[in-house]
């Protein structure tokens, strides 16, 4: 295996991180871990001249593995991971220690918070460590979208993703969709009665070229992962031919089971034989 060779870049952002955590020391630290090569900071990590440090001594250091610590990875993990492939690297072999909002930001006694600072880079340059070069495929993916639960919420999802020209299977348990709010005469704050919300969207719903709608029916099995779900459905037996189904309500008045129009205090309905 490759010698492994560690750069650690730590981030003033001004007085954000070094107000709280005592930059100087947790460098000094650093230097001292196993592989580290080099252990600077800077006031602006995220800045050309900041990023232009890495690339620099990627060159100059032979390094092979690079840890950031600064903000959240979610504001620039992208960033640095930018400026590592652009020094040579792959840009997986490189890992972000957030010391801004998991440490500076949420802290106020600067001795624990250095302390956890240094926890943190300890953390990062071992996991770093183990890291390998990755490479990014591209692979296809299913774009068809499942929304499960035919209420007002599943329903505007359904419609907001099919006018998009996506397909979408909406699942329902119930024979309805339409959900709590049938229930209810109005709605908070304004006092829309809800019917008139409702009804021209299950219309929509059920008339949309882009949304299957399964009604009484129920999720079994879900499996695999984002772009190539599989996912099981039980669609409960019907007992009339749904084809020629018109929708005129004659069967309901011979069907044993009653809806009792009653909401308990958390809006939800109940069936008796
Ligand atoms: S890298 Fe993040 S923590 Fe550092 S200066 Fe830029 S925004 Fe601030
Ligand atoms: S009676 Fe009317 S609602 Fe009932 S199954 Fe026949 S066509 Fe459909």
């Amino acid at each position: 295996m490759e010698e492994i060779r560690t750069g650690v870049y730590i981030c003033h952002c001004g007085l954000n991180i070094a107000g709280t955590v005592d930059v100087g020391e947790v460098v000094d630290y650093v230097g001292t871990l196993p592989h580290v090569v080099v252990s600077r900071d800077y006031r602006y990590m995220c800045s050309d001249p900041g990023q232009d440090l890495i690339k620099n001594d990627i060159k100059d250091l032979n390094l092979n593995r690079i840890v950031v610590a600064s903000c959240s990875p979610r504001m620039h993990e992208l960033t640095f991971r930018k400026t590592v492939e652009n020094g040579g690297l792959n840009p997986y072999l490189y890992e972000h220690a957030n010391i801004r909002e998991h440490c500076s930001w949420v802290h106020s006694d600067r001795k624990l918070a250095t302390s956890k600072a240094k926890d943190l880079l300890r953390a990062a340059v071992m996991r770093v460590y183990y890291h390998e070069p990755l490479v990014v495929r591209e692979v296809p993916l299913n774009p068809n979208v499942l929304v499960i639960g035919g209420g007002i919420a599943g329903m505007q999802a359904a419609l907001s993703i099919a006018n998009g020209q996506q397909n979408v299977y909406l699942v329902e348990r119930d024979p309805s969709i339409g959900g709590h709010m049938a229930q209810l005469d109005r709605t908070f704050p304004t006092l829309d009665c809800s019917e008139c919300i409702l009804t021209p969207k299950m219309s929509d719903v059920g008339q949309h070229p882009y949304i299957q709608l399964l009604a009484y029916s129920e999720v079994e099995e879900i499996s695999g992962s984002i772009g190539s779900f599989k996912v099981k459905i039980r669609k409960k037996a019907r007992y009339v031919d749904v084809s020629k189904c018109v929708g005129c309500g004659d069967c309901s008045r011979y069907c044993p089971v009653r809806y009792v129009p009653q909401v308990d205090g958390r809006g939800n309905g109940s069936e008796e034989a």
